[in-house]
C-alpha cells in the first residue's frame, strides 16, 4: 500500500489493535508525566518515558552495531509490523517504508527507513525529507545523524511525529533571527536564543531548499573518522501561521553526541541522550530520578555542551555566506 493520509490513519488503527507491544506502549504514552521548564525564555517540556530506555541507552558503537540484527531491515522486522510505501523522485528500486514506531514519544510517531540497508548519511537524501514533509502535512519530520542520536546509524531512516508536540514549532515565530542569505524563494537565518548553532532554512521551493542545504553541508566541519557533520534536522511544511505555505527546516549544529551528565557517576548523572526531539523542545528522560531532578540549570548545561559554541557558529555563518 502507498502512503496517503487515509492509508496512514488505517495503518495506525490496524497496528495498535493487532500489535500488542505497540498498542500497550501507545496506551502507556497517554499516561506519561510531563513537566515544563523555561530556559532562556524557551519553553521546554520534559517527558518521563520509561519505554524509551531502549533508545536512550542504545549502544551505537561500530562493534555493537555489527553484532546485532538491523531492526529496520525488512527481513528482521516483526512479521506483525506493516508499512506504507513512499517512492521519492521515481526511485522505485529503493522506496521508503512508513512504519509505526513501537516505542513512541509522540502520540503519532513514525519511522521511515529506506528499503536498502544503507548508511545514515543525509547528503543526496534531504529532498526526500522535504517531499515527505509535504506528503505528511500533519507531521514534523526529523533526521538524527549517525553520531547524533540515530539508534540505527547503519540503516538510513527519517522519523516523524505529529505536529503540535515539539515546542519549537510554535515558538519559532517568537525567536530572533539573524539573516544569513536570501533569494526570492528561500531565506537562511541564524536562530538566536538557547540553541547555539541553530540554522533556519525556510523556502517555498523544495528544489531550491535542497540545493541550498547541500551547499551548506559542504562547509560544515566534519570530525575525524566521521562521514558527515554532526547534525540534527527538523523539517515541516507549514499549513498555517506566519510561515504558511513554506518548507521549514531547522539544522542543529552539534559538537557532542552525549553530554557529560550522561556519563557522570554521581548525583550529576542524567540518562538523557539528546537528539532531534530534545532539540525540538521535548526532553526525554527514561528514568524517574532524572525527570524529578532536571531543571533549568541542567538543561542549559546540556544544550551548551552538545551544540557548537557561539564563536564556532560565527565562523560557520561566515563560511556559509561564501557559498550562498
Ligand atoms: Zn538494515
Amino acid at each position: 500500500m502507498i502512503l496517503n493520509t487515509k492509508n496512514l490513519a488505517a495503518l495506525f488503527e490496524e497496528q495498535l489493535n493487532s500489535w500488542e507491544q505497540a498498542g500497550s506502549n501507545y496506551e502507556a504514552l497517554a499516561k506519561v508525566l510531563v513537566k515544563e521548564v523555561t530556559v532562556d525564555g524557551f519553553p521546554f517540556k520534559v517527558q518521563f518515558n520509561p519505554a524509551r530506555i531502549v533508545s536512550s541507552a542504545a549502544k551505537v558503537d561500530a562493534k555493537s552495531i555489527s553484532e546485532r540484527k538491523c531492526f529496520l531491515c525488512k527481513e528482521n522486522r516483526p512479521a506483525i509490523q506493516k508499512g506504507l510505501e513512499y517512492i521519492n523522485n521515481e526511485n522505485t528500486e529503493n522506496p521508503y517504508t512508513v512504519l509505526i514506531n513501537p516505542f513512541p514519544i509522540f502520540p503519532k510517531h513514525l519511522t521511515i527507513p529506506l528499503l536498502d540497508h544503507t548508511l545514515q548519511l543525509i547528503s543526496g537524501r534531504f529532498d526526500a525529507m522535504l517531499n515527505l514533509a509535504k506528503e505528511l502535512p500533519g507531521y514534523t519530520l526529523f533526521y538524527n545523524g549517525p553520531k547524533c542520536g540515530a539508534s540505527a546509524p547503519d540503516h538510513f531512516h527519517f522519523q516523524a511525529g505529529n505536529k503540535g508536540f515539539l515546542t519549537i514549532e510554535s515558538e519559532l515565530q517568537n525567536m530572533e533571527l539573524e539573516p544569513i542569505s536570501q533569494t526570492n524563494n528561500t531565506r537562511v537565518s541564524l536562530v538566536k536564543g538557547v540553541f547555539s548553532g541553530l540554522l533556519l532554512l525556510d523556502s517555498n521551493s523544495p528544489f531550491e531548499a535542497n540545493e541550498i542545504f547541500e551547499k551548506i553541508l559542504t562547509v560544515l566541519p566534519v570530525k575525524e573518522q566521521e562521514a558527515e557533520p554532526m547534525i540534527n534536522i527538523l523539517s515541516w511544511y507549514a499549513t498555517s501561521g506566519v510561515y504558511e505555505g513554506r518548507y521549514i527546516t531547522l539544522i542543529y549544529l552539534r559538537d557532542k553526541h552525549r553530554p557529560s551528565h550522561y556519563f557522570a557517576q554521581d548525583d550529576a548523572n542524567i540518562l538523557l541522550s539528546p537528539a532531534s526531539v530534545d532539540l525540538g523542545g521535548v526532553l526525554i528522560t527514561p528514568l524517574e530520578k532524572d525527570f524529578n531532578k532536571i531543571s533549568e540549570r541542567e538543561i542549559k548545561e546540556i544544550m551548551d555542551e552538545i551544540l557548537i559554541s557561539e564563536s564556532d557558529t560565527k565562523a560557520i555563518v561566515n563560511k556559509i555566506k561564501t557559498v550562498l
